[in-house]
């Protein structure tokens, strides 16, 4: 497992280096947004751990470049207490879950373990391998979803969330449930950030997003997916 370290605190980049190495995974880190973006196109990692706040470019727009990019490795967003910043506006540029500094180790490599486990790469196979619906069609194994034959790009965690909603179609999920089920842990991420990735979803795949046919809203109880 492969990550990129994208933080220009030299203190921070050694401790959680030695720390992931430790833990076993390759670290390769830049020390300025320019440069991070850079190696995050030119190779290929298994996550990538980005700050905001960073020299040359900023986290937001290496995160939204990568993805514009078309790359869809899981991405973890540090942010400063205090940063007068939407923390969702990461969210809609594409990254999939956020820490707020200062953070104890532990709770990074529980955010890491969980986005790795997460990540499409590993469908665990209980699903079908392809699914369609209206124009759009998904192929499990390979964490790919067209739409009119055209590749649509998805982040690790929305396209987590697509694959239980249709795992488990017809039922209506609480946003609640929804961070249990598919972001597996309850610290950070609100309901607000289940409301995020729908939105995300419906515009990447439903013909008219504010009234979906596929992705629906259950008023006073959460969603559900009809196809
Ligand atoms: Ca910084």
């Amino acid at each position: 497992m492969k990550i990129l370290l994208i933080e220009d605190e030299n203190g921070l980049i050694v401790t959680l280096t030695d720390r992931l190495v430790s833990e076993g995974f390759e670290v390769v880190s830049a020390n300025d947004g320019k440069k991070g973006f850079e190696l995050g196109l030119a190779d290929k990692f298994d996550l990538i751990v980005l700050d905001v706040m960073l020299p040359k470019k900023n986290g937001y727009d290496v995160c939204r470049d990568l993805r514009q990019k078309g790359v869809n490795t899981p991405i973890l967003m540090l942010t400063a207490k205090g940063e007068t910043i939407d923390k969702v506006l990461g969210l809609k540029l594409g990254a999939d879950d956020y820490l707020t500094k200062p953070f104890e180790v532990i709770e990074l490599m529980a955010r890491v373990e969980a986005l790795l486990r997460r990540s499409p790469v590993q469908t665990n196979g209980r699903s079908a391998e392809l699914v369609r619906f209206g124009d759009v069609s998904i192929d499990f194994k390979r964490a790919e979803v067209t739409r009119n034959d055209e590749r649509v790009d998805l982040s690790a965690m929305e396209f987590k969330l697509l694959q239980f909603l249709i795992e488990n179609q017809g039922d209506v999920h609480s946003r609640d449930h929804l961070l249990d089920a598919v972001w597996g842990y309850d610290a950070m991420p609100t309901t607000r950030t289940v409301d995020v990735h729908i939105a995300w979803l419906r515009q990447k795949l439903e013909d008219n997003p504010r009234h979906p046919q596929y992705i629906h809203t259950v008023h006073g109880m959460g969603y559900k997916f009809v196809a």
